[in-house]
């Protein structure tokens, strides 16, 4: 590993005692330190309510560790850098505390003013601190300062845009790496890759070769505890905003002239300018909301949305979202992006199905008429790869086919769990690449987009329950695929082959 490729910084996490810091934050730096992505240069500071001692904010980093990762090599040379500093957000003092134990880790690990804010936390807290680490002086520094922020990013428009000038004051928009983390997900990253690496591919990447593209991110599970959370945000503003829109940028967007962060992102943002913007009358005709009513979850019986706890029983909020996006650009005249996110669903799965269009003229005929499309199916998670399905001769016929996959399957190539996205995004922070986190623009963008849909749908009542847990949504999703001509591919069906 060349030093280029180690990092050097105090990374102070806000909420540390929290979920995300736990499950995620604490397992992924443990497996960069195991890499030797971090050397000895590190400090973490962990900084929440409860009054905890170093030692026990240690212990609880190991248990972390230890749960998530089942593995203890070097954990307590990793761990021996891991502090721990009660704090309230609001509290002027803390941050003067805040400030003094930074400047001792600064010297004791020759860290160089580098400084990453980690703000694992709700996010109404978010412009109280950075309004605080100004003013106390913590991101007064000689190396560099960086603050990451987790979703929500506001909740529409304006409040994301008053989000964004608290923030602002503090840092410059190239020091907010705000974390999407569906952009650290390996085969997400990996769209760009297939599209503008493969002779194959980029010159059939337009309307006059697509029919349409399907990104589905579809969940077994309900709301579980989240219900409080979920009730003000819904499907929409949890996985439309940010993750859905995402990848339809990532699909849609033409060639950037370089690699660069700045580049991509520009390119990103002119995809999501190009979205067809709705008048409110319209959004029936592209969008469709659902909610669960009870059902069965594999063999269980479970409830439906409102009978959940936390929830309102008359509740109105969507927990799945279909759309039709349509891009208005000479590359994407005419093709419809559909997209479908919702929870209580049949199957756990994220895929993109981009479906190509017909032949002009069959030869040939498939076991069920008419010839299958070509399907390139990119799977995100569970599992990791891409299926090309193409038709073959069947065996004995001159004039039947059968349909056939080329699967390429992430995870079984190099026999190893790819890294997690917290892992990646947290290692492209501390590099200073900011390509796989959200630009402001881009926020700014998605939310226009989606507030359109919010205002038409807080002012009509809906029809809830209309989807039974263990399904695949309403049926007026499918509506909006058949009325085109259409189908939501099975999810189940389209599954990558293991080698
Ligand atoms: P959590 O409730 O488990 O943890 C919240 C943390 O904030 C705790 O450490 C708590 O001590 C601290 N805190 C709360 N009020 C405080 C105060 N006044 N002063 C100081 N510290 C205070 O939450 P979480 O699940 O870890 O989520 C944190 C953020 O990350 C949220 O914005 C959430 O939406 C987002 N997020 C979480 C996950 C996840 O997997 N948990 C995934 C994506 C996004």
């Amino acid at each position: 590993m060349s030093q280029q490729e180690t990092q050097v910084s105090l990374i102070m996490i806000f909420g540390a005692t929290g979920d995300l810091a736990k499950r995620k934050l604490f397992p992924s730096l443990y497996h960069l330190y195991r890499k030797g992505k971090l050397t000895d240069q590190f400090a973490v500071v962990g900084v929440a309510r409860r009054p905890w001692t170093n030692e026990e904010f240690v212990q609880h980093v190991k248990n972390s560790i230890e749960n998530a990762v089942g593995c203890h090599e070097d954990i307590d040379d990793f761990a021996s850098h891991f502090y721990y500093q009660p704090h309230d957000v609001s509290d002027t003092a803390s941050y003067q505390q805040l400030k003094e134990l930074a400047s001792e880790l600064d010297t004791k690990y020759r860290l160089e003013g580098n400084r990453i804010f980690y703000l694992a936390m709700a996010p109404e807290f978010f412009g109280t601190i950075a309004h605080h680490l100004k003013g106390e002086g913590l991101t007064d520094t000689a190396g560099f300062k960086r603050l990451v922020i987790e979703k929500p990013f506001g909740h529409d428009l304006p409040s994301a845009q008053e989000l964004n000038e608290s923030l602002r004051k503090a840092f410059k928009e190239d020091e907010i790496y705000r974390i999407d983390h569906y952009l650290g997900k390996q085969m997400v990253q990996n769209i760009e890759v297939i599209r503008f690496a493969n002779a194959l591919f980029e010159p059939l990447w337009n309307n006059r070769f697509i029919s349409n593209i399907q990104v589905t991110s579809s969940e077994v599970l309900g709301v579980e505890e989240r219900g409080r959370y979920y009730e003000k945000s819904g499907a929409l503003r949890d996985m439309v905003q940010n993750h859905m829109l995402q990848m339809v940028a990532l699909l849609a967007m033409e060639p950037p002239i370089k690699l660069t962060t700045d580049e991509i992102r520009s390119e990103k943002v002119k995809a999501l300018r190009a979205m067809r913007q709705m008048e409110a009358n319209e959004v029936p005709t592209y969008f469709v909301r659902g909610q669960y009513g009870s059902g069965v979850n594999g063999e269980t019986k479970v409830v439906g949305y409102r009978e959940e706890p936390n929830v309102d029983e008359q509740s109105n909020t969507e927990t799945y979202v279909g759309g039709k996006i349509l891009i208005d650009n000479f590359r994407w005249a005419g093709v419809p992006f559909y997209i479908r996110t919702g929870k209580r669903m049949a199957a756990k799965s994220t895929k993109i199905v981009v479906q190509f269009k017909d032949i002009p003229m069959n030869l040939y005929y498939g076991a069920t008429k008419p010839l299958s499309p070509n399907l390139l199916v990119i799977h995100i998670q569970p599992d990791e790869g891409i299926t090309l399905h193409l038709n073959a001769q069947r065996d004995g016929s001159s004039t039947e086919t059968k349909p056939v996959k080329l699967s390429f399957a992430n995870n079984s190539v190099d026999s190893m769990n790819t890294p997690e996205a917290y892992e990646k995004l947290l290692y492209d922070c501390m590099r200073g690449d900011a390509t796989n986190f959200t630009h402001w623009d881009e926020v700014a963008l998605s939310w226009a987009f989606v507030d359109k849909i919010s205002e038409y749908w807080s002012s009509t009542p809906a029809s809830f329950p209309n989807y039974e847990a263990g399904s695949m949504g309403p049926k007026q999703a499918d509506e909006l695929l058949s009325n085109d001509g259409f189908h939501w591919w099975p999810i189940d069906h389209l599954d990558v082959d293991k080698c």
